[in-house]
């Protein structure tokens, strides 16, 4: 905590605007990257005060180059033609004024206590770089969206200089260098027109103009946390993003890969989040015994054809339904189901569960919701239990479906319980000793659907919602080309 507050990052005229820092900070990190700079160490804020008298938060970002020398940067966006009181209507004139001023302001100052320094300024108009111009854009939809001040195309911003504090123990810095992301499927808004009511989903709802995240697989560059290192590979939630600045992780969202016997892409899917996901949900909540009936849906997705192997691995009877014949083959023939079914072929679900399950279900494992409940809750047996992990095929509609046949819980004793992952983070590492000793007996089956590059990713996160992927589904940081938006 310093005399600033304990933020991050001070915008220098409105310290404390938490809702700028996180964006405002990353850009500003992200872009330093590509020009070659590390972010990192302690400074004294105090230094930077703006007159000889009083301290105010500093206008700089003060980084470390890779030479290990520190450099003082001011990033700054100007008006395009504007002098300082008259227009100027000399195209780059406006940048050259500003430098002018901020070398003015803290050249001396900063190289008398050892620092380079350097002013970045950038016009909103103008022959700007690609980068340059994304990093604008991110900045303007962030702010716009937050703030009704900023009117669009109008005066943008008159002045936006950062200041990231840096050494402060909780960050850290990473990056996809050859690694994974995953799509979350709740997190559908990849398009910024579609939005997610909130009750909807058990993620954040999507703020256009900002990163789109979701769980990958990151090497650390640099740390501040005495939790992870240089060099170290971590799994956990992060932005679709070259680069990201992950502040104060959370000890259970964030988590160091030791076993490094399989693909890395395997901490986004079945060695990470869904991985846990149907172990807690499966394996713990819905305490299965030997011999009982098991139905997952959705079942050759991450975590419905981890689900279906648990249950084979503990002596059930475990029937799957999926979207095509191809994904049943698989269900049948790679990952051990005793029975799958397309339900997109079935006219009467109801039906065909009493087919499978004559006895009555004992563990749904749910995914979908709609229809499928239905049938489903109907052909329940005495005393089972439904595990709810998800409902995909009411995250995209404007009003979710009721549900009927609510009245078998009570008939049947039946036992529904919501499942949220992030409660179970806690069985992360009894998980992993159990899924280490099955890949050592090889008696689990992984399938992953890669696609290649970030401009592929759109197209593939909306062909979760019509069921194109098989299992989980990533893209290979190999062919990492750009930013997400
Ligand atoms: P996934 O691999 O992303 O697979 C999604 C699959 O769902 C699609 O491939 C598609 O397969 C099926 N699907 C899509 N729309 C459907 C619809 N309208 N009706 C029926 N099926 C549909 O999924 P996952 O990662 O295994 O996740 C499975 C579920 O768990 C999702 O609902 C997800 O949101 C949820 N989840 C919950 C938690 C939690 O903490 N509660 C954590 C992780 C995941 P088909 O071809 O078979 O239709």
């Amino acid at each position: 905590m310093d005399i600033f507050g304990n933020h991050v990052v001070h915008c220098a005229n409105e310290v404390g605007l938490k809702f700028r820092h996180d964006l405002v900070r990353d850009t500003i990190v992200d872009m330093c990257y590509r020009a070659g700079v590390l972010a990192g160490k302690e400074v004294d804020l105090g230094l930077l005060a703006n007159n000889d008298t009083s301290l105010r938060p500093a206008d700089i970002l003060v980084l470390s180059w890779d030479n290990g020398r520190d450099v003082c940067l001011d990033v700054t966006i100007v008006l395009p033609f504007a002098g300082v009181n008259s227009r100027n209507l000399e195209l780059g004139q406006a940048i050259k004024d500003a430098v002018i001023r901020k070398n003015t302001k803290y050249l001396e100052k900063c190289t008398s206590q050892g620092y380079g320094f350097q002013a970045l300024a950038f016009t909103i108009l103008g022959e700007l770089e690609v980068e340059t111009m994304d990093f604008i854009k991110r900045l303007r939809n962030y702010m716009a969206s937050h703030d009704a001040n900023v009117h669009m195309g109008e005066f943008l911003f008159h002045r936006l200089s950062v200041v990231v504090r840096k050494g402060v123990g909780a960050q850290l810095v990473t990056r996809l260098p050859t690694s994974f992301l995953s799509d979350m499927p709740p997190k559908k808004a990849a398009n910024a027109k579609v939005k997610l009511k909130p009750q909807t989903s058990y993620l954040p709802e999507f703020v256009p103009g900002s990163p789109i995240t979701g769980f990958a697989v990151s090497e650390v560059l640099d740390s501040g946390n005495p939790n992870f290192k240089k060099g170290d590979y971590v799994w956990g939630f992060s932005g679709w993003e070259q680069y990201s600045l992950i502040d104060n992780p959370h000890p259970a969202s964030l988590i160091k890969i030791d076993y490094t016997d399989v693909s890395l892409s395997y901490y986004t899917g079945i060695l990470g989040m869904p991985g846990l996901t149907a172990y807690a949900g499966f394996n713990k909540l819905a305490s299965p015994k030997k011999g009982e009936s098991i139905y997952v849906s959705a079942a050759s997705g991450a975590v419905g054809q981890l689900v279906g192997q648990f249950a084979q691995l503990m002596g059930c009877y475990v029937v799957g339904s999926a979207g095509s014949k191809e994904k049943v083959d698989l269900l049948k023939n790679k990952f051990g189901f005793d029975d799958a079914f397309n339900y997109k072929e079935e006219a009467d679900l109801t039906a065909t569960l009493k087919r499978y399950f004559p006895k009555g279900i004992d563990i749904y494992f749910e995914n979908v919701g709609g229809k499928m409940l239905e049938a489903v809750l109907q052909n329940m047996a005495v005393h089972g239990r439904i595990t709810v992990c998800g409902m995909i095929s009411q995250y995209n509609l404007e009003n979710s479906e009721g549900v009927h046949n609510l009245t078998q819980l009570v008939l049947k004793r039946v036992r529904m319980e919501g499942l949220n992952v992030s409660d179970h983070y806690h069985l992360y590492p009894e998980f992993m000793e159990l899924m280490k000793q099955y890949f050592k007996d090889e008696k689990l089956t992984y399938v992953e659907h890669m696609v290649e590059g970030l401009e592929s990713a759109p197209a593939a996160l909306i062909g979760l919602f019509t069921g194109q992927n098989i299992g989980k589904q990533g893209r290979s940081q190999k062919y990492f080309s750009g930013e997400a938006n």
